[in-house]
């Protein structure tokens, strides 16, 4: 599975005749809006980041995997905003098929880790899944840092940073960064 981000939804694109059978099968039988439950990560292959995060929907689970070394980042991204993020998996937004094909065979499928509480924009980013409010919003935030340093989540460096954050976006302005 090839894994894009575009305007914040993932696009999941199959690369395999199965994924494009068996995928294209699963999400036929859904509406658009349905939720994607998140089920867990699938076996990883011996470093810290996730190869597969297995999802399910009407009763059926299916795992999304990366194809390359590259993939492997966007698919614990995906994962951290199952997680962390307020759907509990991801939203099933649309899809499509490669009409020219008698059997259509599922063309991409296009997912949201939610919307922002602020402007309903979607999002499929860490830091916007885990504070519900998107990049751009968080972008124009007049920021309220905490009094005190915490702990919160640099999905850039996938650590724990201390540092004060904003309490509406929870992002950590630069000038307050102070990496662990
Ligand atoms: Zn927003
Ligand atoms: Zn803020």
């Amino acid at each position: 599975m090839k894994i894009e981000h575009q305007d914040g939804m993932g696009k999941l694109t199959p690369t395999t005749d199965e994924e494009r059978r068996a995928f294209g099968a699963w999400v036929a039988q859904l509406e658009r809006g349905a939720r994607l439950r998140y089920k867990g990560q699938g076996p990883r292959d011996g470093d810290e980041q996730f190869w597969t995060i297995v999802l399910e929907a009407a009763g059926v689970r299916h795992n999304v995997r990366g194809d390359d070394e590259a993939d492997k980042f966007k698919v614990n991204g995906l994962r951290n905003v199952c997680f962390f993020g307020p759907v509990g998996g991801l939203l099933l937004v649309d899809w499509a098929f490669q009409e020219a094909d008698v059997r259509r065979p599922l063309a991409y499928v296009l997912v949201s880790g939610g919307y922002c509480k602020l402007c309903g924009a979607s999002f499929i980013d860490e830091s916007s899944a885990e504070w519900k409010v998107c990049r751009a919003c968080s972008e124009k935030c007049a920021h309220e840092l905490t009094p005190e340093e915490g702990l919160t989540h640099n999905f850039s460096t996938g650590r724990l940073s201390a540092g004060r954050y904003c309490t509406k976006c929870g992002r950590v302005p630069a000038a307050a960064k102070a990496e662990a």
